[in-house]
């Protein structure tokens, strides 16, 4: 018998799943064979360790550390979330100051654009207050409402003396 046929049914072998002449000649390879000796008293351990093992039970830190992972990812997404409303702020104001120092031929134009700007300031902000009801973000929302109303009056008073 071959090393690799051995090596095959060595496991069915120490379970006692072979019988007969298969096992004969396996276990007379076995007593002159070094190699498949020592791979048969190697796998026999690693059955002997694995039948000795009690199931797995996760213990309760495992649970909490989960639980405090995801915490931290909602967190960090609502951190972020305020973050943008407070950038996208920081545009309007920016753009705010553009339209008072540009041409006037060109106001309506600009106003237009930051009327879409705030549009979606807007949904920004009112998308982070349902993530996180936060007092900071309602006044820029507020704010931002404010100064749509102030957009939308620039565009028709533009519009008018034309
Ligand atoms: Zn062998």
């Amino acid at each position: 018998m071959r090393c690799e046929e051995v090596s095959e049914n060595l496991s069915f072998y120490i379970d006692g799943e072979i019988k007969g002449k298969m096992r004969k000649d396996i276990s007379i390879h076995l007593k002159k064979c070094e190699r498949c000796k020592k791979e048969a008293s190697d796998l026999r351990l690693i059955k002997a360790e694995t039948r000795s093992l009690s199931p797995i039970e996760p213990p309760d830190w495992i649970w909490f550390n989960i639980k405090n992972t995801l915490w931290r990812q909602r967190l960090f997404k609502r951190v972020f979330a305020i973050a943008s409303a407070a950038c996208l702020a920081i545009v309007i104001v920016g753009s705010l100051f553009f339209i008072r120092t540009s041409q006037k031929r060109a106001k309506t134009d600009i106003a237009f654009e930051r009327l879409k700007t705030l549009d979606e300031a807007i949904e920004e902000c009112r998308e982070s207050l349902r993530v996180n009801p936060n007092a900071r973000v309602r006044k820029t929302l507020y704010d931002m409402y404010k100064e749509q109303v102030k957009t939308i009056n620039l565009i028709y008073s533009e519009g008018g003396e034309q």
